[in-house]
């Protein structure tokens, strides 16, 4: 592991803070270092060997995540293209593990766009409402998608529509589905608008205007969606929380070379205890995220998870890396706003975590219900 970790340390030395702070400035997507995390294999890393992949496993792929954010570099541009392909290999038919898995493995397929919020389904995603229709050897899509991020960047994506109605189906997690869209061929009846963020993160509005796909895009069965896209969640959860575990230690690592050689009143400031308590204390909740992170890892792993282990590592590690971000802002004083010291930047960007992939209040109400057994609170 420790090889691995020194090998993506190195990759990212590459790339230095000077690079992505160009980007941001301009919001462009960081081409040469996904192609060079392409071309060392890293991307592939969850992808079986009988795919072309190295078959490695969950907590090789938490490592990589996290030291290239812990460089300072932001994994959310490229983080997809590891996980998204779960739903093939996990629900897919053997023709289509067959026909794309290799080429997302040797990346000459970008699988990265996952659409699944709506405007008027984010936290509930059973409302939404974009719908598949099956006509002869066609399902047609209507709808609208929002966030979707990397769309501009893959050729494939997975995506989540209702081909029954809410009102039609016994309960309303079923009925939905998932697609696998070539979005070489969606023509004009996918329609991409970019939304802009705070962050340098390629998100879009997505209309499907009738949008015909062959009806062999179908991932598994359908109607079976919903469980099949939660099954993914808890890989992503977990590969998340090491973005944040990446994050928080970046700003632990920055902060504590600054309060050593920053002086102030004849001395340098991580001297006094008002400024490296905090730092001790963010450090410390870190460690503590990450180690509910490898407790879910080595769940994931051995099949034994259930929805709880993802969710609270990723909840831990969004609210540490967060903490940690705040820490490291007072202690740069007011050059953590000066953009040239890149803090700022991931500062900003490791905002995103306390939201997204999923509000951490739907954390909380998961833990309550699920774990402690109270009552669900909507
Ligand atoms: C940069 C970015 C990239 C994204 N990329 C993707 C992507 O690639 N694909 C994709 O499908 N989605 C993506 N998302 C969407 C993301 O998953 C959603 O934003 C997230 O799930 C929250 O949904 P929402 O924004 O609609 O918030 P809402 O569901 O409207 O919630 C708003 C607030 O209310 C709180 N809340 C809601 N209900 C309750 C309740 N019952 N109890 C307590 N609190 C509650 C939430 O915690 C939240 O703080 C992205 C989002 C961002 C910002």
């Amino acid at each position: 592991m420790e090889d691995l970790r020194r090998a993506v340390r190195d990759l990212c030395g590459q790339f230095d803070d000077g690079y992505w702070q160009r980007l941001d400035e301009v919001r462009e997507y960081p081409e040469e270092f996904v192609d060079a995390l392409t071309r060392g294999g890293y991307l592939a890393c969850l992808i079986p060997e009988e795919y072309g992949g190295p078959g490695l496993g969950i907590h090789e792929a938490c490592v990589i995540l996290e030291e290239i954010n812990r460089s300072g570099a932001n994994s959310a541009a490229c983080h997809a293209q590891m996980y998204t392909m779960g739903t093939i290999l996990r629900h897919g038919s053997d023709e289509q593990k067959a026909r794309y898995l290799p080429a997302v493995a040797n990346g000459d397929l970008r699988l990265q766009a996952l659409a699944v919020t709506e405007p008027d389904a984010g936290s509930d995603t059973t409302s939404i409402q974009t719908s598949a229709e099956k006509q002869g050897d066609r399902y047609v899509v209507r709808g609208q998608k929002v966030f979707i991020s990397r769309v501009q960047h893959s050729d494939l994506m997975v995506l989540l529509a209702r081909t029954t109605p809410r009102d039609q189906v016994a309960k309303r997690t079923d009925g939905l589905s998932v697609f696998l869209v070539d979005l070489r061929e969606t023509g004009d009846a996918m329609r991409v608008r970019p939304t802009r963020t705070m962050i340098n993160h390629e998100s879009n509005e997505v209309f499907f205007d009738g949008m015909e796909i062959p009806a062999d895009s179908l991932v598994g069965e359908e109607g079976r969606g919903f469980h099949y896209i939660l099954s993914g969640m808890n890989a992503e959860r977990i590969l998340l929380a090491s973005e944040s575990v990446g994050d928080g230690l970046y700003f632990i690592d920055r902060a504590a070379e600054y309060a050593k050689s920053r002086r102030v009143f004849g001395r340098p400031i991580g001297q006094n205890q008002g400024v490296q308590f905090p730092i001790a204390d963010a450090y410390m909740e870190i460690r503590a995220a990450a180690a509910v992170r490898d407790a879910a890892a080595e769940a994931f792993e051995s099949g034994q998870t259930r929805g709880a282990e993802p969710n609270m590592a990723k909840y831990l590690a969004s609210r540490a890396a967060w903490k940690a971000a705040n820490v490291a802002m007072d202690t740069f004083g007011g050059w953590g706003m000066a953009t040239e010291y890149g803090l700022e930047r991931k500062f900003r960007e490791s905002r995103l975590y306390l939201v997204a992939p999923v509000a951490n209040n739907l954390v909380l109400s998961h833990v309550a219900q699920h774990v402690l057994d109270l009552p669900r609170s909507f």
